[in-house]
């Protein structure tokens, strides 16, 4: 089990480990023959977290057993990157990936028994409309102006988002970030939400990771939500959007992966990358 006790009136630990209970985690998928879909988050989850996000690498170790797992479920990669970056770091150009929070949805064409009749289908591809990406630029640039002087801050080009990283800056700076981060946001009508040491700017758009995991499962893989049971793994804030919509579902199992007792939806929990690998290579060879 993760974690000590937690803060004030938080919760006292995690939700159970989902190593340990590896085949309660999918028991009902076996029992209703539903399919299984997995989802996974990048940086923290298949990732170490690392001072300098562009050097956050995943093992090869890793990277087989997603592809093994690939092999077996459909596997899709969603992320607060821009598309093109995460998949530069995963570099396996048969899974299916949502950048940008969920925004930002590409992947390979359906098998053909799947396509609709007649149609010569084309690989994925799907934003969600109102994405004003100069908007974004824009409001990057004034946050980078407005932050030149703190130091640590870094800002990522998530494309259709951003990311004011503070992971290197002092505990000191935070709040006077935290306050211009804020301010820029609201002046230009986005939204930011504060994950692990880092700010994530959005637009003001109603489409999160949530939205993504639907998308995927109901449109792309064209399964209703009681024919799937979707596996979704994250760290952080942004996939408690995915643990919801799976608890709405009333299907599937989220898994939260932190060190740390948090607040969750997820309905179980793994520490840490390594022990996401160790997840994937049971899966991998789950007897469904
Ligand atoms: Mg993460």
């Amino acid at each position: 089990m993760a974690g000590s006790s937690g803060e004030g009136r938080g919760p006292s630990c995690n939700p159970p480990c989902a190593l340990e209970n590896f085949e309660d985690c999918l028991s009902e998928a076996k029992r209703r023959g539903t399919q299984v879909c997995v989802f996974l988050d990048y940086d923290g989850t298949l990732s170490p977290i690392v001072n300098d996000p562009d050097k956050a690498e995943m093992s090869e170790e890793m990277r087989r057993a997603v592809n093994r797992v690939s092999e077996k479920f459909r596997t899709s990669i969603i992320s607060g990157r821009a598309l093109e970056k995460v998949k530069n770091f995963v570099k396996l150009d048969h899974l299916y990936y949502a950048g940008s929070h969920g925004l930002d949805i590409e992947g390979p064409a359906p098998p053909p028994k799947e396509r609709d009749e007649g149609e010569d289908e084309p690989s994925v591809s799907h934003r969600p409309p109102g994405l004003d990406i100069e908007l974004v630029r824009e409001v990057r640039h004034i946050l980078e102006q407005k932050t030149k002087g703190i130091q640590g801050v870094t800002i990522e080009d998530n494309k259709f988002c951003c990311s004011v990283h503070f992971r290197n800056s002092s505990p000191d700076s935070i709040g006077d970030i935290e306050a211009i981060v804020r301010d820029v946001v609201e002046a230009k009508g986005l939204q930011m939400k504060k994950g692990r040491k880092v700010f994530e700017v959005r637009p003001q758009i109603t489409w999160n990771k949530g939205h993504a995991l639907s998308y995927l499962l109901n449109t792309v893989f064209k399964l209703a939500d009681e024919e799937s049971f979707p596996i979704y793994l994250g760290d952080d804030k942004t996939d408690e959007d995915a643990f919801a919509k799976i608890k709405e579902m009333g299907t599937g199992c989220g898994i939260l992966v932190s060190t740390v007792v948090k607040p969750t939806v997820a309905s179980y929990s793994v520490r840490e990358p390594r022990d996401v690998l160790a997840f994937l290579e049971k899966l991998a060879v789950w007897d469904c």
